[in-house]
Order: structure tokens, then sequence, then C-alpha cells
């Protein structure tokens, strides 16, 4: 598909080698061997695709021992928190799977820049130190000079500032990295072009290629940390998904040796009236996130409130290595004015209190900032 005219192409062939691995990728060709010697060694290419496989599907605990030790390595005991601030719900996109979703009636709202910093001062109120800004993809109702006002609101009561929006340019990104912002997270939904096509019906997200090089454009813009994810159960094998998005994350470690990289383990979840089943059981979100940690140990690893607070008290310390807390996925509701709908529902809504006693309990240690601004 082409792009349009204000998009940035880049040429790293970083998405060719991704896409390329991932269409070789069998999961039903590996055995019990291969699944042990991946855990008995070091993990490469193909250990991480073993780890993935139906075949490690038994070895779950083997998996947990040795990412409990890999975390332990990497983060010691301690477990990040921040919490997401949607500023709008406008978006220009029509993602089948999404309550956002262009056609969809929902009550729409953005806030204005008053109303986002009664938000964020809600939030710092209960001590956060980190938050991520998040929108709907409209670029004419959030556009690149409001976020970046928003942010630079962020950074004077937050210390470190992410966000989660659509797509940018270098530049664009650059002027958002000049504003506070720290970190970008772009989820690709699904690495199969085939099936993007037929869940994105219609708006820039369609250009798959452009949202693909988003954190290669976010680093060269200047930011710190870039985070990926897939959102697991929009495919038809959920495996390959992860898969790719392993792969991802380490070919820009391995072009961008800086980058803080992390992943993200979104599964569907029901949305704006979308039903959208949910495909992936619990054991192989698991999985992912076990295999995620013993390819990539170095990449921070965040928890969504997408999941049971029982799940999710479970896997941080093991391998997530940050959790959200005191979520709020509706515009305008952490200072109790509620605007617009929300994107998704939630199934873990402790605030903070509730999950850094959760924490502390299994002695690990809640962490608000791991990032001193210079
Ligand atoms: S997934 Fe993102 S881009 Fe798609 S409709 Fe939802 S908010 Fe918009």
């Amino acid at each position: 598909m082409d792009y349009l005219d204000n998009m940035e192409m880049l040429d790293s062939g970083i998405m060719d080698t991704v896409l390329g691995e991932t269409s070789a990728y069998d999961p039903g060709s590996f055995s019990e061997r291969d699944v042990m010697d991946a855990l008995e060694g070091e993990c490469g290419i193909d250990g991480f695709a073993a780890l993935l496989s139906p075949a490690a599907e038994p070895h779950l605990e083997e998996m947990a021992e040795r990412a409990r030790d890999e975390t332990r390595r990497h983060f010691g005991n301690s477990v990040c928190l921040f919490t997401p601030l949607y500023v709008s719900n406008y978006c220009s996109n029509e993602c089948v799977y999404c309550g956002f979703n262009c056609r969809n009636r929902i009550n729409r709202a953005a806030l204005d820049l008053e109303g986002v910093a009664k938000e964020l001062d809600a939030i710092a109120a209960t001590g956060l130190k980190e938050v991520l800004i998040l929108t709907g993809e409209s670029r004419a109702r959030s556009d690149v000079g409001y976020i970046g006002e928003c942010v630079r609101l962020a950074s004077e009561r937050f210390s470190t500032v992410g966000i989660e929006v659509y797509p940018m340019n270098s530049d664009e990104y650059a002027h958002i990295h000049d504003c506070g912002a720290d970190y970008v997270t772009v989820f690709q939904e699904t690495y199969d072009p085939i099936r993007y096509e037929q869940l994105h019906l219609a708006g820039p997200k369609r250009i798959f290629s452009y949202r693909f090089d988003a954190q290669e454009r976010a680093l060269r813009g200047g930011m710190r940390g870039v985070a990926f994810g897939t959102l697991l159960g929009l495919r038809d094998d959920f495996r390959k998904d992860a898969f790719a998005c392993g792969l991802h994350a380490m070919e820009i470690q391995r072009h961008y040796p800086h980058a803080e990289t992390s992943m993200s383990l979104p599964r569907l979840r029901p949305a704006g009236g979308v039903d959208n089943h949910v495909a992936v059981t619990e054991a192989q979100l698991l999985q992912v996130s076990l295999a995620y940690r013993i390819f990539l140990p170095f990449a921070g690893q965040t928890i969504s409130t997408r999941e049971r607070p029982v799940f999710r008290d479970g896997i941080v310390g093991l391998s997530a290595t940050k959790i959200s807390a005191g979520v709020s996925v509706g515009i305008g509701e952490h200072s109790g004015e509620a605007h617009g709908d929300g994107q998704f529902v939630i199934s873990d809504p402790r605030d903070l209190a509730e999950i850094t006693e959760a924490l502390r309990r299994k002695g690990l240690q809640p962490v608000m900032t791991d990032y001193v601004r210079t």
C-alpha cells in the first residue's frame, strides 16, 4: 500500500527480515528436545521459536524458573508502576476490533489543556511518577502540537512520560521528545500483512510498513525507549505474532544498541460493543511472557489491566517488570468528570495502594521511577 504524502519512509531492512523469518516459522515443527536445548543454553532465535511452540506448553514450570532467574539478574526485585491517561478518543481509523473505531457511535471527547492538567494533578496526587499519554489515532483531533503540550504538562508533574498515539515522523518525535517524552509505544497489532489489511478497513493505519517503522523513527527523533506489542488473538496463530514481535524488538536492539526496549502482551478484549473472542488462554499468555523474558532478558515487560488481578500478581517478578495501577480508560475519569467512553474493558481496577501492597507481599519492590531526568 502506498504511503501518504506526509509519511516519512525508512529502508533499514528490518521489516523484511522480521516478516521473512516469521513466514518460515512453523510452530508445529519443534520437539521437546528443542525446548530443553533452548532452556539449558543460550536462547537464540531458534530457541525462542521453540519456547513459543506447542511443544513447550508442558514445560511452563521450567520456563518460569529460567525466566525468574533472568528477571532477577537484569531487574533485581523491582517492579515499575505507571498509569495511562487517555486525553482523546477521536480516531480516524476503522479497526474492526476496537471501541474507538471511527464508525462506532460512542461518546467522543478530547480534553482541553486545562482538563489535561486536572487529570495529571489527580494522578500525581496518588504518588505515581510515570504516566503514559494516550489518544485515539486522529491527527485532526489531536495534532502533534496538542500532544506536545499534553506531554509538556505531564513532564512538569512526572519524571517519566511516554506516549501511545498515532505513528509519527522522526522530526515530530523529536518535537515530542523536546516537550519531555522519553518513550514511545506502538503496537503493530498483527504482523501478518494480509490479516492486517482485513482488520484495518480505513484510515492511515492501513499502511502497515509506516506503522512497523515507528520505533525506528522514534529513536531517530531522540527517544530513549520504545515499546512493542502485538494484540494476541487477532491472528489465527498467536505464536507467529509473538515470534514476529520478539524479533522486531531484537532487530531494533541490534541496530540501535542504546535503545531501551520493552514488550507488552495485550490479549483481545471486548470493546465498545464489539464482543471480541479471547482466543488465547492465560497459560498461553504466560508462555509468551516467559519466552520473551528468556529471549530478550534485558527488555522490560508490561502486563496490562486487561488481565485478572491474580494473573497479574503471579506474573510480576517472574517475567513482567512493569504494571499499571489506578487505571481508567475513559476520558476525564481520573478527576471524576467522565466526558468520553473507554477503549476496552479492564479486569484489574485496583488503585496504587492496593497494587503496591500486593507487590510488597510478594517481596517485590514497587518503583515509581527508574530514571533521573538531567
Ligand atoms: S485500535 Fe487505535 S487506531 Fe484502531 S480504532 Fe482503536 S484507537 Fe483507533
